[in-house]
């Protein structure tokens, strides 16, 4: 009897002194599979306050062999992350969930990422060059940007090193590194960490043919979901499809 009052309280006071594992339970990360079923060509200024405007989204790439859609390739990681994640008690929110319409622009996306007040905003593509033997995989992050990106790029940056590691040692494609970008609209709106990973090249055979896959899919969601949840300071074996 005794020890069961004792019990009773010890678990009452551990939920009471414990913000920090709700705090973790209603941790959000927003996942933005790139592109949509349609470019959009109406432009958008590249930061806030910004007189250099670029195009919304202009369309993505397809696989050389395999003829899919990057967006289709984007979203099918996409899905496959948000099980994972949610799985390891991640709250999800994505960007879409369709490719069925003209692509909603960076803007649009951050805003999302914003206002769910992400603790990560994970940009989901993949690379298409001219040059068939380009290959591999790397991650985009802010560059510093007063005014814009002071109050994310040391944190992106940091979530950019992690989950590329995780990411190519998933995929195994060759190690691109990361690359900071100063004229990434949906970067420059973003008032939370945010990179863009870049899993791989449609345009070459070699990855082509292996992103097409389920097993490829699964492998990138995987690599992932172990990155992010690494960033978040939590132990990537949760994340078990
Ligand atoms: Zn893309």
């Amino acid at each position: 009897m005794h020890r069961l009052l004792t019990l009773g309280l010890t678990v009452a006071l551990f939920a009471v002194a414990a913000p920090g594992g709700e705090a973790q339970q209603r941790m959000v990360v927003v996942i933005d599979p790139g592109h949509d079923l349609r470019a959009n060509a109406e432009t958008e200024p590249i930061g806030p306050g910004s007189s250099m405007r670029k195009i919304k989204d202009g369309g993505g790439t397809s696989g050389v062999l395999s003829g899919l859609r990057e967006a289709d390739l984007n979203l099918k990681v996409g899905l496959r992350l948000r099980s994972l994640l949610e799985r390891s008690g991640v709250t999800v929110v994505m960007t879409r969930t369709r490719t069925a319409n003209a692509s909603m622009g960076n803007i649009a996306r951050a805003r999302i990422a914003n206002r769910a007040g992400a603790a990560l905003f994970l940009r989901i593509h993949a690379d298409g060059s001219t040059d068939p033997t380009a290959r591999g995989t790397h991650t985009l992050h802010p560059a510093l940007r007063r005014g814009w990106t002071d109050d994310v790029h040391t944190e992106s940056k940091r979530a950019a090193r992690v989950v590329q590691a995780s990411l190519r040692s998933a995929l195994g494609f060759p190690d691109r590194g990361l690359q900071e970008r100063p004229d990434f609209t949906g970067f420059n709106w973003a008032d939370v960490p945010v990179i863009l990973v870049e899993m791989g090249f449609m345009t070459n055979p070699t990855e082509d043919r292996l992103l097409a896959t389920a097993a490829y899919q699964r492998r990138a969601a995987l690599g992932l979901c172990r990155g992010t949840l690494r960033y978040l300071g939590r132990s990537p074996t949760a994340c078990r499809s």
